[in-house]
């Protein structure tokens, strides 16, 4: 048994924000560095593809890391003991290393132009057959390679597949054979010197010292060709574990492209990067426990699990080979639950995040008071529904918008008897001396007796006055927090929509 530290990676492309996927990704490497003595989490840039960065991507990735709590090792801000960690900073290692196959008649220059190559898979394609790149007999030689460089022209080296199927143990899937040799000649280094993904990641890995690699199923045929690269380079092998797929539960799988198909149809798109699933008021604990939750499992029925209790029970060997499902409506169940579970200063901390990145006018208001609008709201969803419940209480008097459908329900309706609730409530509120709960209960009971009605017909009323919709925290808690300048303001503005159709 090997003893040497684990040592695995999360590799991401600056291409856009945190998908989720990728984030369970990352929290099963860091599972791994974090259950093993010594275990290191290292963070690498993949971002030689100039063509796919997007800018500002990277600070994106690295807030949300860090707002998911999987803080790495090693990488961008954090340990350089083994890099650059930007591949685009490491290009003369990978030249080097292209240079070697080369050398050893493992690489070669090849020459099509992209509409050559275009060209051949059209060809294929009209002949219903397989596109596959044929390695050209002879091969280009280094002199060539020159003459059409000084032409002009791009030219790239490709790896020289053998024709040998790659046999490997997965560490989830168990025994997998790869037919390789079904595989075309791979590019390893583009027509501007960079490198591919392939041939950057097998350097990478070897050198960063990579003992584990753990990434989705998609990468199951990278992974032959990755090891081809190593047995050439003399690179040992690390372990490999291919993470199941995630499906959304109509059995589609789930991708980004489900936000751009959702907006095309006009339906509010799903939440699938992890950003997304912050600015609608998620907290990182409910998500991280529902992530932990795809594709892996205890083995009993535990799934409420603490981060801690996380890296104690997790086992690669309990992550399972089919699809994972992801269950939105489980999550919802799951954030409800972290939120009454977590300490009142995380959950604090957890809606100042949320506040902040959403720009609510709540943002302004002391922890005190944040922290009893949260109390108000116990059993909520997301934070989306604090502010749908309590936002509008904290927007200028004259910036509520009232909703047509509460004022026709709730104020209009039976001849206006909302409006006349409001007018009998406005002077007996205007009269009190103080504006506490007590005094409050008893000028709307009051009311209601004197009325012979139920509370519902007096606060309801209220409420929309107060608010522009049907819902808030309870009325006199509503009526406190809103304070008696703002509650009267609102009443008396309300009571002017009457003459409004
Ligand atoms: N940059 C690759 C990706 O984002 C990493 C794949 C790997 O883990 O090797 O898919």
């Amino acid at each position: 048994m090997s003893v040497s530290p684990v040592r695995v990676r999360f590799a991401p492309s600056p291409t856009g924000y945190l998908h989720f996927g990728g984030a369970r990704t990352a929290l099963f490497n860091w599972l791994i560095a974090r259950k093993t003595a010594g275990g290191k989490f290292i963070l690498r840039i993949e971002d030689t593809d100039r063509s796919r960065h997007v800018e500002d991507s990277l600070p994106k990735i690295l807030s949300d890391l860090r707002w998911l709590g999987l803080i790495w090792d090693e990488g961008p801000e954090a340990g350089e003991d083994l890099g650059p960690y930007y591949q685009s900073e490491r290009l003369d290692l990978y030249k080097k290393y292209a240079q070697q196959l080369l050398d050893a008649g493992r690489a070669y220059y090849a020459l099509e132009t992209p509409e050559e190559l275009a060209a051949m898979r059209e060809q294929a394609r009209k002949e219903k057959g397989e596109y596959r790149y044929r390695r050209p007999i002879p091969l280009p030689t280094a002199e060539q390679a020159q003459q059409a460089r000084e032409a002009g022209k791009a030219v790239v080296v490709r790896f020289m597949m053998p024709n040998e199927a790659v046999t490997t143990t997965d560490d989830i899937l168990g025994p997998v054979t790869l037919a390789a040799e079904e595989l075309e000649d791979f590019i390893i280094q583009k027509g501007d010197g960079w490198p591919t993904y392939h041939l950057a990641c097998v350097v990478d890995d070897a050198l960063m010292g990579i003992t584990h690699v753990l990434r989705g199923q998609e990468h199951l045929m990278n992974t032959a060709k990755h090891i081809a690269l190593q047995r050439a380079l003399g690179f040992e092998t690390p372990r490999y574990a291919h993470l199941p797929i995630i499906f959304n539960m109509n059995g589609s799988k789930m991708s980004k492209r489900d936000k751009e198909k959702a907006i095309k149809k006009g339906e509010t798109p799903p939440e699938i990067d992890v950003h997304d699933f912050r600015v609608a008021g998620y907290l990182p604990e409910a998500l991280l426990n529902f992530i932990s939750l795809l594709g892996w499992s205890t083995g009993d029925d535990t799934e409420q699990l603490t981060l801690e209790e996380t890296v104690a029970r997790f086992e690669v060997g309990g992550i399972g080979k089919s699809n994972a499902k992801f269950d939105r409506d489980k999550l919802l169940a799951f954030n409800t639950g972290w939120a009454s579970r977590v300490s009142p200063e995380r959950l604090l901390e957890a809606f100042k995040d949320f506040l902040v990145l959403n720009d609510l006018p709540m943002r302004s208001l002391d922890d005190a008071t944040l922290g009893h609008v949260l109390r108000l709201c116990t059993g909520f969803r997301t934070f989306r529904d604090v502010q749908a419940k309590a936002g509008a209480l904290f927007v200028p008097d004259d910036a509520i918008e009232y909703n047509a459908k509460a004022v026709k329900k709730v104020l209009r309706k039976k001849e206006g008897q909302g409006f006349a609730m409001l007018e009998a409530v406005l002077p007996r509120l205007e009269a009190l001396t103080d504006w506490t709960t007590e005094q409050l209960e008893r000028c709307i009971t009051g009311l209601c007796d004197e009325q012979g009605r139920k509370l519902g017909d007096v606060a309801q009323p209220i409420r929309v006055a107060v608010s522009g919709s049907t819902v808030s925290p309870a009325i006199y808690d509503t009526l406190v927090l809103l304070g008696r300048a703002g509650t009267l303001n609102r009443i008396r503005h309300a009571i002017t929509l009457k003459e409004q159709e």
